[in-house]
């Protein structure tokens, strides 16, 4: 059987552990590789090969670091394919969404091509007699990423290309459920010329996680995933001195306005509860149909869920694959359960599908759950699986209450033709990302991705502007240049501008 290692120092390794984590292939149910659960001497040499590597890195022109981003991104885009398929048999995902997610990691990699002017300062002339202040930013050394399993390829690059071409050297801990495609990237970076040991990968689970964490010497720490292990990432790292912005788990809302056009509204809706079998952040798990509403957008989510095209991610035509993994699957299919125990009415039932030829694969059919309440399991428990709640509300002030009191603000939808309704929404909602008619509102890779409340410990979103700060720290200075015929002005009373 396949063993996936690490990658460290620009060569694979297997390092020093003797535990590995079964990869599977969710479609077939078969496992078809174990990963190297790096031990903490293997995470620390990952480390202090970035440690080696950041004096050169870190002083490295930005021109000369620019023209390796953009070598790489040219590789990205070539491998776009082979990135996609690796993603595909380790989560599940159709190859088109693989695709998709490998586009938009590439978009971080495009706007990172633009540090020269990402990393322009300030300069002030004459704040003071002979006296000028100027600003620039400088990278903080090594840092490191710890991603989930449903974005193999586009989380992680939301960190890594911005924090290399600030000057950062950068150690990657990916999910130990879908590990080759970080490792394949790694050789691509390797290929667009980055030096040896700028970029790490080190595959484990909780004891990496923890080296990482403890390590004095990694400055800082993104993270990506479930919100009690983002807090307890946000908590420790904190405490032991570093930056972390960790985000975490998301109950996406969908509002429907009676004025929505609802076929319109049910497309996206359907799109954006089952794509990628609702194991996105950006998924919306509950549906706020508001008055008349209702019934109508029911009616037509019913009827959409059961078009969906599920089966092996690999076959073309396929709109939706299976789960990650069975133990995923099985904790789906019973919070559907709790759903019909609790008095909820399930409308479309995914539970029992079978995908001829792929008996053992991962699978959940999509899944409509009517007149849920938010005291229910399936509101409040975060599914990650294929299943839509719909919950009645009386107007659009009532569906912002809902959100608001929901733990979670990673993302929102309204679906509306009232600028004035969108615009109450839009201002009223606690929440950090938000769509109009735009159901995954994921932002461009030059504006920041972050959520509020539970979705996001810390006070920096990843990638655009916020994520160039994250890894950069500022100085100011303030210089003068005293001809020799100056008066020399000293005083002992503390600075002022003259
Ligand atoms: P997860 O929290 O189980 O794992 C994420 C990472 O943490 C993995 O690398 C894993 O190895 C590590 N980890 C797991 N348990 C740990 C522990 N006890 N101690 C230390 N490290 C640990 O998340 P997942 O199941 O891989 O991913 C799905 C979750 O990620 C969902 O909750 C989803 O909403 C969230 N997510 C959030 C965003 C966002 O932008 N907010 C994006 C993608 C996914």
């Amino acid at each position: 059987m396949k063993t996936i290692e690490h990658w460290i120092a620009g060569k694979p390794t297997t390092g020093t552990s003797d535990r590995v984590g079964a990869v599977y292939n969710p479609a077939t149910g078969e496992q078809q590789a174990e990963v190297l659960l790096g031990s903490v001497g293997d995470v620390e040499s990952a480390i202090a090969a970035a440690q080696d590597a950041f004096p050169s890195w870190s002083q490295t022109s930005v021109s000369a670091r620019t023209k390796i981003m953009f070598a790489f991104r040219e590789l990205v885009n070539r491998h776009a394919a082979e990135i996609a398929e690796l993603i595909t048999d380790e989560h599940g995902k159709v190859l088109s969404d693989s695709l998709g997610e490998v586009q938009r990691g590439m978009e971080v990699i495009e706007f990172a091509c633009g540090i020269p002017t990402l990393l322009k300062g300030d300069y002030s002339d004459q704040v003071s007699t002979n006296v000028d202040t100027y600003s620039f930013r400088e990278p903080l050394g090594v840092v490191a990423g710890i991603t989930p399993f449903n974005f193999p390829a586009m989380v992680p690059m939301w960190m890594f290309p911005v924090a290399i071409a600030c000057g950062n050297t950068f150690v990657l801990k990916p999910s130990e459920r879908v590990p080759s495609a970080a490792m394949r990237i790694a050789e691509l970076w390797q290929e667009a010329g980055l030096p040896d040991g700028v970029f790490n990968v080190v595959n484990g689970d909780k004891v990496a996680v923890d080296t990482i964490l403890d390590s004095p010497d990694v400055a800082a720490v993104s993270f990506v995933g479930s919100t009690p292990i983002a807090k307890y990432i946000h908590e420790r790292g904190s405490a032991n001195g570093k930056r972390v912005q960790a985000l975490g788990g998301a109950k996406n809302h969908a509002v429907i306005l009676p004025d929505a056009n609802i076929d319109f509204a049910a497309d996206h809706l359907a799109a954006a509860a089952f794509g990628s079998a609702g194991e996105r952040c950006m998924a919306i798990s509950a549906a706020v149909a508001v008055g008349s509403a209702g019934d109508l957008i029911l009616e037509a989510v019913n009827e959409r869920a059961r078009a969906v095209q599920v089966g092996s991610g690999r076959v073309a035509g396929n709109e939706m694959g299976p789960v990650v993994t069975q133990a995923a699957q099985e904790r789906i299919i019973g919070l559907i359960g709790t759903g019909e125990e609790q008095g909820a009415t399930l409308t479309v039932d995914g539970r029992d599908l079978k995908v001829p030829g792929y008996e053992n694969g991962f699978f959940v059919g999509p899944t409509v759950i009517d007149q849920v309440s938010t005291s229910m399991d399936v509101y409040r428990e975060e599914i990650f699986g294929p299943v839509l709640s719909v919950v009645r509300s009386g107007s659009v002030e009532e569906a912002i209450a809902l959100i608001n009191a929901n733990p979670y603000g990673n993302g929102t939808a309204i679906f509306t033709n009232s600028g004035e309704a969108a615009r109450t929404f839009q201002r009223g909602v606690h929440v950090g990302m938000i769509g109009i008619n735009v159901p995954v509102p994921v932002p461009m890779a030059f504006y920041s991705f972050g959520g509020w409340k539970n979705s996001l410990f810390g006070d920096k979103h990843v990638h655009g502007p916020e994520g160039v700060a994250f890894y950069t720290r500022a100085k100011v200075v303030t210089a003068r240049w005293p001809h020799v015929d100056h008066a020399s002005e000293a005083s002992f009373h503390f600075p002022t501008a003259k």
